[in-house]
């Protein structure tokens, strides 16, 4: 039997803040927020820095490698986005630059057991239908 999947909930443009962001996901690039008066990591996209309040920020790009902060695994969810997934993993992966991201953690047989917090993990792209943006999970590295 073959499924037709349902797209995941999509962003909606023009969104200032995070829509560098998107653009930069079309390129398979994972862009964060630095900045330039005091150093801070900012993630996610922000117009302020979340330390000095400072709008002078620059857009970096990650080498999309980290490690599971935590993560928890949804058995079953009835979202027609979702449902045909089967069990998997929502989680934080924190990046190497030092951001933490809300994603899904792909690329394992059983995401109950195959999972761990600590485990390193590498940005996997999901291009959305209609080709605007792509989506960073994160599969075991
Ligand atoms: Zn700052």
């Amino acid at each position: 039997m073959t499924t037709q999947r349902v797209p995941r909930p999509q962003p909606r443009f023009p969104e200032p803040d995070t829509e560098p962001f998107w653009k930069a996901t079309k390129d398979h690039k994972l862009t964060y927020q630095k900045c330039n008066d005091c150093n801070t990591v900012v993630f996610y996209p922000r117009r302020h820095c979340t330390k000095c309040g400072s709008a002078n920020l620059a857009w970096h790009t990650s080498k999309g490698l980290g490690a599971v902060y935590t993560f928890s695994v949804v058995v079953q969810n009835r979202n027609p986005s979702f449902r045909d997934l089967g069990a998997y993993a929502v989680g934080y992966v924190d990046l190497d630059e030092g951001f933490r991201i809300m994603t899904n953690v792909v690329g394992v047989k059983n995401p109950s057991t195959d999972v761990k917090c600590g485990m390193r993990v590498k940005v996997k792209w999901e291009d959305q239908p209609g080709g605007e943006i792509s989506l960073p999970l994160f599969e075991p590295a």
